[in-house]
């Protein structure tokens, strides 16, 4: 054993030996795992586990604890699970024109805060400004880090210390921890219950409004749909309640949409230019919803409004990075070609992609995957039903095919691993089970190639 543990090579000896894992990882963690392999081996041998120094065992096994210790934790995948804008998945993909501004801007300097014209400290909303009032119909705009940083902010500009009516049947979550109530609450706003939860009418905005109200807020109920005996109160007589009182009419679109959905074939969903011109005072949405953009929450509405709410401390820890606001201007300026937008913006597309095309993809996957997955495994195409997300449009579904996997055998144990190795392959593949199959949605599949070449390694 004392022979075999001469054997055993120092740091320096192995360290001279590698240059090139020098090179691959730098010296420092190089040297540490080095020392951590050589006292597993030195262990090892003692107990007589081992019985030879193996040099070439001993160098894969220090790449491996490398690359697994560099490994990104964040890694792209392909998003097979049905559902488009998946917020656990990161919403909306950018379009090629978003990620080469992005690339642009983050390289170096910018005119980011800087007026070019005379030479001054600018605005950095001035880059996306004009485009939301726009493609709204708003007079201002300003943008955040999402739409819940909006709410806050705004609620925390107009409403704070004050009382702020809201319909019962509005009081909505939005996955995790964003709950309107609790959002009132920590933008120090005075939440007023109105009416119930299926049916609010004017009269109970009426009744609430006190000296102490601060403005009427419209939440879009996003995640979920009440249907029966229901009653809500439109924009435009909630607008003109308020404005009569001469309170601001504020209303949190959720997702926020900037073109007519009917007329891309999609389920009718309002604009935010609509609730503009409904006479909303301030608007609220988000960037990677619908409109298919970076992660911002937009703020739109009126000047005066919007200058109180961009002098709000809180704008400061809010704000958008400039990756983002290169990325958003890049997706607003879309929208002024709308019949380009489901060629050109992922979401859009992936949206309005048609069955027959989905399904055409699967029985062009449909041979090879059946090969590689063997004997186990049936692979047949079905159709199923994308949904599209986020709380946008919660009950509407889009006709969709899928690839999908039954067991032979009817194990449940094996369709479970084998959703497993998918999420182990290269770029992970999410999936869906559903009765008993394992389910690939292929509506959200855009990079056919990758996804069939890595599948040999589920072999
Ligand atoms: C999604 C949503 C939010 C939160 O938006 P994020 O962009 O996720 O921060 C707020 N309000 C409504 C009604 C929503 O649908």
């Amino acid at each position: 054993m004392n022979e075999i543990l001469r054997q055993v090579p120092s740091v320096d000896a192995l360290l001279q030996r590698w240059p090139e894992k020098i090179e691959r990882w730098g010296r420092e963690q190089l040297t540490v795992a080095i020392r951590d392999e050589l006292t597993v081996l030195r262990k090892a041998i003692t107990t007589g586990a081992v019985e030879d120094v193996d040099i070439s065992r001993l160098s894969a096994s220090i790449d491996g604890v490398l690359g697994a210790r560099n490994q990104s934790s964040l890694l792209a995948v392909h998003n097979l699970t049905g559902t488009v804008l998946h917020t656990n998945l990161g919403r909306a993909s950018l379009p090629a024109q978003a990620l080469a501004a992005v690339v642009n801007i983050a390289q170096g300097p910018s005119n980011l805060e800087f007026d070019l014209s005379t030479g001054e400290r600018g605005d950095r909303d001035s880059h996306v400004e004009a485009l939301i009032c726009e493609l709204t119909g708003a007079e201002a705009a300003t943008v955040v880090n999402n739409n819940a940083a909006a709410v806050l902010l705004v609620l925390n500009t107009i409403g704070i210390n004050r009382e702020v009516p809201v319909s019962r049947g509005e009081l909505v979550e939005i996955g995790g921890s964003f709950r309107i109530p609790e959002v009132m609450q920590r933008s120090n706003c005075k939440l007023v219950e109105v009416g119930a939860t299926n049916r609010t009418h004017l009269k109970d905005y009426q009744n609430a409004i006190t000296p102490d109200t601060a403005l009427l807020l419209k939440v879009h109920t996003s995640n979920y749909r009440i249907e029966g005996f229901t009653e809500t109160v439109s924009e435009r007589d909630m607008a003109e309640l308020a404005h009569a009182h001469d309170l601001p009419f504020v209303i949190d679109l959720g997702s926020g949409n900037l073109v007519d959905f009917k007329s891309l074939g999609l389920p009718p969903e309002p604009t935010a230019a609509e609730s503009i011109n409904n006479g909303a005072d301030i608007i609220t949405f988000s960037g990677d919803k619908l409109l298919g953009g970076p992660q911002c929450g937009m703020i739109a509405g009126s000047k005066e409004l919007i200058r109180a709410i961009k002098k709000n401390p809180l704008k400061r820890a809010l704000r958008l990075d400039k990756m983002t606001l290169a990325a958003l201007s890049e997706v607003l300026k879309m929208y002024r070609d709308p019949a380009s937008l489901t060629k050109e913006l992922p979401t859009l597309r992936q949206l309005t992609r048609s069955k027959a095309d989905i399904q055409q993809q699967a029985q062009r996957l449909l041979p090879g995957l059946s090969e590689i997955l063997g004997q186990s495994f049936e692979v047949t195409v079905q159709d199923c039903s994308s949904q599209i997300g986020s709380g946008a449009l919660p009950i509407e579904t889009l006709p969709s095919a899928a690839l999908a996997i039954a067991s032979k055998a009817n194990v449940d144990a094996e369709i479970r691993q084998l959703m497993i190795a998918l999420r182990q392959l290269p770029v992970p593949v999410i999936a869906r089970i559903s009765s008993g199959l394992l389910l690939l949605d292929l509506r959200c599949l855009e990079n056919e190639e990758q996804f069939s070449t890595q599948l040999a390694d589920l072999q």
